[in-house]
């Protein structure tokens, strides 16, 4: 734990605990921390302790920040470094919660050189050294009705440690053991298999949104891993297996 010197963890863990009552009311609702072991679970509570001490959250328009908010996204941010160190979440404080989906308008300059105002509706954003802005209408859905393949939480965090690198591409920071070459090409081959999938309007066997950029494939295939890890491994084994080392975590096996 860089960050948090092991005394100094200690110190938050002793001093900030999580009581029991929030802790175990609103994780025995979130499939994805029950279908831990005991000791992982353990493990995991210590983890979402150091980052709420860490991370600072804010409601907007009129929403009231709860341990039931706080718990859900720090659970299932932590269960995504649940084998990493403690403080991977670095360099960023804040956490935006909307109550529901927000509008993002943006400009888009089109080929002809017009700038266009979009807006979109967004569930969650990270921005690079900045917020993780999520939806709690969203999380809460995620959370505790979960579908295969959906995890709004898990899926701005991993953009959160692709941008460990300096910016969002599907290449977060790889650890000494796994050969990059192997990384680059499980994903790129999955990307470009799914790519021609959508464009060529056969039905992709995995959420569609992921051909949209490599940063984007790599937070929704975080988000099967985590989610409905049996089916990234039945259409993209290399890429679950890629996964499985990066997170060193063996999602199958809950299965
Ligand atoms: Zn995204």
């Amino acid at each position: 734990m860089r960050l948090f010197p092991r005394h100094h963890a200690l110190r938050i863990l002793r001093r900030y605990p999580i009581t029991d009552e929030s802790w175990f009311g609103v994780t025995r609702r979130i499939d994805l921390v029950q279908a831990l072991a005991p000791v992982e679970r353990a493990r995991l509570r210590e983890l979402a302790t150091l980052f709420l001490h860490a991370k600072s959250f804010t409601g907007v328009q009129g929403l009231t920040i709860t341990d039931e908010i706080r718990i859900s996204v720090a659970a299932q941010a932590c269960l995504e470094i649940l084998n990493m160190e403690a403080d991977t979440f670095i360099g960023w404080v804040e956490i935006v919660i909307y109550p529901s989906a927000f509008r993002v308008a943006r400009e888009i300059r089109d080929e002809g050189g017009i700038v266009h105002e979009e807006a979109n509706a967004l569930s969650g954003e990270s921005w690079s050294r900045g917020p993780v802005i999520l939806s709690w209408e969203d999380v809460r859905r995620d959370s505790f009705s979960p579908c295969p393949g959906r995890n709004v939480v898990i899926h701005e965090f991993a953009h959160k440690l692709d941008m460990l690198s300096g910016r969002a591409n599907g290449m977060p920071p790889l650890h000494p053991d796994m050969p990059i070459m192997d990384w680059t090409t499980a994903l790129s081959e999955a990307f470009e298999h799914l790519r021609c999938s959508v464009e060529h309007h056969y039905r992709p066997h995995i959420n569609a949104y992921a051909a949209t950029n490599p940063a984007e494939f790599f937070a929704v295939i975080c988000e099967y891993f985590f989610t409905a890890p049996e089916i990234l491994n039945m259409y993209c084994p290399e890429v679950y297996c890629q996964l499985k080392a990066y997170f060193r975590q063996d999602t199958l096996r809950y299965v």
